[in-house]
């Protein structure tokens, strides 16, 4: 491994130039020290840094990257695209092509819309429910992420959460007071806070599965009863399905799960890595969306060409090739039996979580069910296992508050690796 020479002095220039020397926080390494990696190219599974080092990637630029980097089914429709032109700021065919993708693939969007990120698509998500309810109030879950829109700064774990600010400053009281918060896997807390809001709920919205807080699964009964209660109480339920959707499955974690949301928000795979989102859902609700309703949302860039062409490939890819969730939920099963295996062999007081290809390490003795068992993690304890690991070319996550999110490109080989650096780290640190 060369010294991250190249890396430091990139971050020291940046740092003048950049708050925080970056353009999204948990890429600072804040949560780990150290200097951040500046990255220069990537392979299927393999990402290289500016001073010539390769890691083995398992961040994936985030989850986009399930088939891979540079799939060539998506280097081609992109280089396609672009001889074309990159932006019309008019309606094209590949809206209309993507559109109708996202529509055959998830049964519960009747009608979508495209936006330019994850954040984007949330915002406006909540925006049409709460036009379409004529409520104010939205229920979120403590150390789900949504995106960093005003209304969804409250208890938004990941990034927020090792920053050690609870909430973000700049947010007004008023913008989050109609935002209130209910504990993940627990319907009792969303019940009380139906009863003690009556009529004024617009939304329940939450990540089905929660990978802003380390992995967290729903509890059995919980997407349905959340189901239950947003119809008893005329609430919309949003599934914020911008990390789990294409990628748990092609119909996401709605599919998985069988409980069927009435808007869906996407970004991340469905964009290839591109900067894409998406909102979706009911018709009734999608109609009352400018310039048919009277919910204003709009974008210069929302369904660029080149980003629709990179995005239509890899769905596309996916949908005629569904043997790729078998193959990468696979990997994901391998890898967590791995973990548990070295973990039990270690008496390490770790827990291990995770659905398909989302896996996560959380060093706590405890379950991890909700926010407050996933927050007793030993944060510095992860720090030592996540510079260990790059040290040994493998690029996690720098913060245990995110998944191992895994492609098709890796190898069991790969995870062979990962699994015998894990136990070395244990032998060295007990
Ligand atoms: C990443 C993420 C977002 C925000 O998406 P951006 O494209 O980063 O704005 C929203 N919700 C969830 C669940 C996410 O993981």
């Amino acid at each position: 491994m060369n010294t991250p020479e190249q890396s430091q002095s990139l971050f020291a220039r940046a740092q003048e130039l950049i708050p925080g020397g970056v353009n999204s926080p948990v890429r600072a390494f804040g949560s780990v020290g150290g200097t951040p990696r500046f990255m220069q190219r990537a392979d299927r599974q393999m990402i290289y840094d500016v001073d010539g080092n390769a890691y083995v990637d398992y961040i994936g630029s985030w989850g986009p990257m399930i088939l891979g980097h540079n799939h060539p089914a998506v280097l081609r429709a992109v280089q396609q695209a672009i001889g074309n032109g990159l932006s019309f700021g008019a309606a094209t065919q590949a809206e209309v092509e993507m559109a109708s993708l996202v529509c055959s693939m998830v049964p519960s969007v009747e009608m979508v819309r495209m936006v330019n990120s994850g954040t984007e698509a949330v915002m406006s998500a909540v925006r049409a429910a709460r036009g379409y309810t004529g409520r104010d109030r939205i229920i979120k879950f403590a150390g789900c992420y949504h995106g960093h829109c005003d209304a969804m700064l409250v208890k938004a774990g990941s990034g927020v959460m090792t920053s050690g600010v609870p909430d973000s400053a700049g947010v007004p009281a008023g913008c989050a007071m109609d935002t209130l918060t209910a504990a993940y896997n627990d319907l009792d807390s969303v019940r009380e806070l139906f009863s003690e809001n009556p009529g004024q709920v617009a939304a329940v919205i939450l990540e089905p599965v929660a990978a802003n807080m380390g992995v967290v699964e729903p509890k059995e009964g919980f997407l349905k009863g959340l189901r239950q209660l947003c119809d008893e109480n005329g609430a919309v339920l949003i599934f914020d399905e911008v990390i789990t959707g294409f990628r748990l499955s092609l119909t996401g974690a709605q599919g998985v799960y069988g409980v069927t949301p009435d808007l869906c928000t996407f970004g991340k795979i469905i964009g290839a890595g591109m900067p894409v989102g998406a909102y979706g859902g009911k018709r009734e609700i999608m109609q009352t969306i400018s310039p048919v309703g009277r919910v204003y949302q709009a974008g210069t860039l929302s369904g660029n060409p080149v980003a629709m062409a990179a995005g239509i490939a890899q769905l596309s890819h996916l949908r005629d090739t569904p043997e790729v969730y078998t193959q990468v939920n696979a990997l994901g099963d391998y890898l967590r039996d791995g973990m548990r295996r070295v973990i039990e062999a270690h008496h390490a007081p770790c827990q291990v979580t995770g659905v398909g290809s989302l896996c996560c390490l959380f060093f706590t003795p405890e379950p991890v069910t909700d926010y407050e068992s996933a927050k007793t993690a030993d944060t510095a304890r992860f720090a030592r296992y996540f510079h260990f690991m790059l040290q040994h070319g493998q690029s996690l996550a720098p913060s245990q508050f995110e998944a191992i999110f895994l492609s098709c490109a890796h190898t069991r080989e790969n995870l062979d690796e990962y699994l015998e650096l894990l136990d070395r780290f244990f032998t060295q640190q007990p």
